[in-house]
């Protein structure tokens, strides 16, 4: 029967995590889940605040056909209000409900804002190492995926390679920062340079280029400042989700921002609505942005995984393994031990470690260790750790 084989490929295809972490549920079942160290998924190990639930016990207390009905396509305006205000609170901003749309997290924040910007033919950078759904999304929108590798040393944007990389075609370009898989925050100079490179191309090419921002690790930090991009190139969108920094990911709830300073805004919001509408992304859900409307404001409890982020750098250092200092986020990247990053995970797999090999992520030669994971694991798991790095002296 004939079927749409774009979609049958996507489905088809294999994904390196999702495959290592059902690898890593099976081997449990065989030998123990102490004996696995699966560091494969960002699933947060933190439980979500108390005031999640909370806000869910209130909701609860409507009458039901509120409580459970459909909302606007946009999302609930006093919800919209709550989040809009506390960007101005944190940032200074002037934003308004109706430059907020509500999402199922940033998979759909990301989507809607490939579909609102590109038509056929147009091309997408991404910052390779990089989220491997980012290409799925970017296809789909009609839009060519052009990957552009970070600074080999640092892992911050390498603006004069994202320079050559533009071309008439470019519309956007996606940062994600705190970085998933690196870790990295991108300073406020490196982004400083990558707009001035954007705003450089975009005069001497006569087009428009869009910085597509990616930040549901923006409250998981060690420390590093988040610039609000929005302040630094006008030409930006903001894709947010709920789902690492409230531990909410399978709740499905986030936002995409048209910010009050982007130049195309009015254009953009109706975009943004018709994207939506045209992928059947509409009222996200209801009860979640309730929870949204009551949390916004509170904190990530980003603790544990500090004491979890030491554990996992001290460990591997005196181990004599190189890795990127993380700054963000949840993972630690750390060089394989052997050029071809699949055979040092098939190496460490046979000792039952499950980091993901970097090639996932459009990178040669590195794994990620998913470090939101308990503290036992990461403690427990540095005996193979010191194995396999004997292995191969
Ligand atoms: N972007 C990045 C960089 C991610 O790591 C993830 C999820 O892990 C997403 C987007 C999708 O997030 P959500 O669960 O909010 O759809």
């Amino acid at each position: 029967m004939p079927i749409n084989e774009k979609s049958y490929a996507y489905g088809a295809a294999r994904s390196s995590i999702r495959e290592i972490a059902a690898y890593g549920a099976a081997r449990k079942a065989q030998v123990g889940a102490e004996s696995v160290y699966d560091f494969s998924l960002g699933n947060p190990s933190i439980p979500a605040p108390d005031a999640v639930r909370a806000s869910i016990a209130r909701s609860l207390e409507l009458a039901p056909t509120q409580l459970h009905g459909y909302t606007p396509a946009a999302g609930l305006p006093s919800a919209r209000e709550a989040v809009a205000k506390s960007l101005n609170r944190r940032f200074g901003t002037n934003y308004g409900p109706d430059d907020l749309y509500l999402t199922c997290g940033a998979a759909a924040s990301l989507s809607i804002c490939f579909h609102a910007l590109v038509n056929a033919g147009d091309e997408v950078i991404v910052i390779a190492p990089y989220f491997p759904e980012y290409r799925v999304w970017i296809e789909t929108s009609g839009a060519t995926c052009v990957e552009v590798m970070a600074d080999a040393a640092t892992f911050q944007v390498d603006a004069e390679a994202v320079a050559a990389a533009i071309t008439p075609r470019t519309k956007a370009i996606v940062i994600n920062s705190p970085n998933n898989p690196v870790g990295s925050v991108y300073s406020a100079d490196n982004l400083r340079a990558l707009a001035e490179v954007l705003r450089e191309r975009e005069a001497a090419l006569g087009t428009q280029i869009h910085l597509i921002a990616d930040e549901p690790y923006r409250e998981i930090t060690y420390g590093a400042e988040v610039p609000w991009i929005p302040a630094l190139y006008d030409r930006t969108l903001v894709c947010y989700s709920y789902s690492k920094s409230l531990s909410l990911p399978g709740e499905r709830i986030g936002w995409a921002l048209v910010p009050d300073t982007n130049p195309d805004h009015d254009r953009l919001v109706l975009a943004i609505a018709g994207a939506g509408r045209k992928l059947g992304f509409v009222c996200a859900p209801a009860l979640f942005q309730r929870v949204i409307m009551d949390c916004v404001d509170e904190p990530s409890d980003v603790e544990a995984y500090a004491r979890n982020r030491t554990a996992l750098t001290e460990g591997l250092g005196r181990l004599g393994y190189e890795y990127i200092e993380p700054q963000g986020a949840f993972y630690l990247w750390v060089r394989a031990l052997e050029p071809d990053a699949e055979a040092f995970f098939e190496r460490c797999k046979a000792l039952d470690l499950l980091p993901v090999p970097s090639d996932s992520f459009g990178c040669p030669g590195w794994v990620r260790i998913g470090y939101c994971v308990s503290h036992e694991t990461i403690v427990n798991s540095m005996p193979a750790w010191a194995t396999l790095k004997a292995q191969y002296e």
